[in-house]
């Protein structure tokens, strides 16, 4: 049986990477803006940490909402980069292509701050990992960081940096626009850890 993750390529899902060494890792282009960017990184993540990528395709470009995609924020959004039912999405069809490769569980770095969305939450988490474990295939879905800050799910990893350094936040586009909020996470996160040192002494 093989451990698998969902890798963005972002932060947390490359320190949790670092943290659990899974066998397989699924980045999904849903048919978000960053999805070439997330996939390169997260395939030189893998490169080097040994880990198998397996790249999943899925155009749902039309069901899209606010900064990840080109349609306009729907009002029930609780903020611009949300994507209506993203995670439980990701989730099944990591696990469609997963229960082919004999997967176990699936676990995700979601964190304590992702909660403002209900598809972040530790209450969601435990639902979505019944209904996996109740369907065929038994898989488990697991969120080990979801009560951590995303400095200590990095912290704890103990990931080098020069590895984390590789990971891509923007919600908006391939190259970091630098302004929406997975950049400003991004900026945020590295100036707490003491690594963004041009852009403190810039403040
Ligand atoms: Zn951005």
């Amino acid at each position: 049986m093989n451990k698998g993750i969902l890798l963005s390529g972002g932060l947390d899902s490359i320190a949790l990477a670092y943290l659990i060494r899974p066998d397989i890792a699924f980045t999904i282009d849903y048919g978000q803006k960053p999805a070439k960017t997330e996939i390169s990184v997260s395939d030189k993540i893998c490169k080097l940490l040994n880990i198998h990528h397996e790249v999943i395709t899925v155009d749902c470009t039309c069901l899209g909402s606010g900064d990840l995609s080109n349609n306009k924020t729907l009002a029930i959004a609780p903020s611009t980069e949300w994507w209506p039912y993203r995670n439980q999405l990701l989730i099944t069809l990591a696990c469609m292509k997963g229960i082919a490769m004999d997967i176990s569980e699936l676990a995700l770095g979601s964190v304590k701050t992702d909660s403002f969305h209900k598809d972040g939450t530790n209450s969601f988490y435990d639902k979505i990992n019944d209904l996996m474990q109740y369907q065929e295939g038994n898989i488990k879905v697991t969120c080990p960081s979801i009560h951590m800050m995303s400095t200590e799910l990095i912290t704890m990893s103990k990931v080098p940096m020069e590895i984390l350094l590789w990971g891509h936040s923007c919600h908006t586009a391939n190259i970091p626009c630098g302004i929406c909020p997975g950049c400003l996470k991004h900026l945020r996160v590295k100036q707490d850890l003491g690594l963004d040192i041009e852009s403190s002494e810039n403040q």
